[in-house]
């Protein structure tokens, strides 16, 4: 049987993408597609798909209660996806969220609801199966190079800054490094910043990574994480050049979220 998906910001650049990718996969159904705007359109010609016989609604709540939901999949924005998640969630329905800037309490409050209605839920940073890599060899690398910092460039419209990527991967080196027991050199005394945050920003998740965010018309996604060491600098690099680099990523937690007990947070969980 086909599993009914349902796409919270169906019209917005992922939404779009999604509402595709969904129509073209095996196995998945358009159930339902929410979004503040294009009301009443249909979301598969919304998306370049032609017409799919699903309009575009304005309440998710309505829609899920309408239509025999299993997965929402939601790429909506910060404001609206943990109002989105609790609609979800209280109809028994599993989310797939790409949404940035979910906090770590709201992350807190999607595990307990997911747990306590028995289902799964599950978040990604990024959907892209080479980003997750760059994190994993970013973790691996730390080991021996604790000296790092990340650029990450985006789109000039993403509301967030830093990028959950950024974020997660500089998570991801502080465990490495605290694992290895290997820190970066400390900064010289007297460090003069003649423009706040010239030497990027840090808070308890960067810990001692900096992370310089660019926003410019032209990019996607994209992020390098720099490894200096003596005599050498090692360069990860990863491009999202099209936002369908995200969607095989996508498919594959429509159809592994159900099989989960409460959130799992990045798409390495669920690779093989
Ligand atoms: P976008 O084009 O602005 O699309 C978001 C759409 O969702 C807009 O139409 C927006 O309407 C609508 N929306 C906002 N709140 C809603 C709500 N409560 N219910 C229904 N619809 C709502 O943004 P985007 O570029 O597609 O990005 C969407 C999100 O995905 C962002 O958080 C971005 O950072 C994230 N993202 C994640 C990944 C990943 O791999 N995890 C990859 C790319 C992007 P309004 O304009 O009226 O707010």
């Amino acid at each position: 049987m086909s599993i009914m998906v349902a796409i919270a910001g169906a019209a917005g650049r992922m939404g779009r993408e999604v509402v595709r990718a969904v129509l073209e996969a095996d196995g998945l159904q358009l159930a339902a597609a929410v979004d503040r705007h294009e009301i009443g359109a249909d979301a598969g010609a919304l998306a370049g798909r032609g017409p799919a016989g699903i309009v575009i609604g304005g309440d998710l709540g309505a829609a899920l209660a309408r239509s025999r939901t299993d997965v929402l999949v939601d790429f909506t924005l910060p404001d609206g996806v943990l109002g989105n998640l609790r609609i979800a969630l209280a109809h028994g329905v599993s989310p797939v969220v790409g949404t940035t800037g979910l906090s770590a309490e709201n992350l807190a409050e999607i595990d307990r609801a997911a747990k306590e209605k028995g289902i799964g839920a599950f978040v990604a940073p990024n959907f892209a199966i080479g980003a997750v890599l760059m994190m994993q060899f970013a973790a691996q690398a730390a080991k021996y190079m604790p000296d790092v910092e990340i650029i990450e460039l985006h789109h000039e419209k993403k509301v967030d800054s830093p990028s959950g990527t950024a974020l997660l991967t500089a998570q991801k080196i502080g465990e490495a490094r605290r694992a290895a027991s290997v820190s970066p050199v400390p900064s010289p005394q007297g460090l003069v910043e003649k423009a706040p945050g010239a030497r990027g920003a840090r808070n308890e998740v960067t810990g001692d990574v900096p992370i310089h965010s660019v926003r410019l018309p032209g990019f996607v996604a994209h992020q390098e994480v720099i490894f200096g060491g003596i005599g050498q600098i090692l360069t990860l690099r990863h491009d999202s050049l099209d936002r369908r680099s995200f969607m095989p990523g996508v498919i594959i937690a429509i159809h592994k979220v159900r099989a989960l007990n409460g959130l799992v947070i990045g798409l390495e969980h669920l690779l093989d």
